[in-house]
């Protein structure tokens, strides 16, 4: 059995820019939720998922 994942949008919190592809199994439950480096404000902020 294939394990279907879907791809989705990291959103810096702060300029919503999207910044990077993660892709995710598709009935996970959580919400992602990262530190990641964002190069529009030039620091880590909190990124979080949106649809593609
Ligand atoms: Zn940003």
């Amino acid at each position: 059995m294939k394990i279907k994942e879907r791809y989705v949008f990291l959103v810096c919190q702060k300029c919503k820019n999207r910044n990077y592809t993660t892709h995710k199994r598709q009935k996970a439950a959580y919400k992602l939720e990262k530190k990641k480096y964002c190069r529009f404000c030039r620091e880590h902020t909190s990124h979080k998922e949106r649809k593609l």
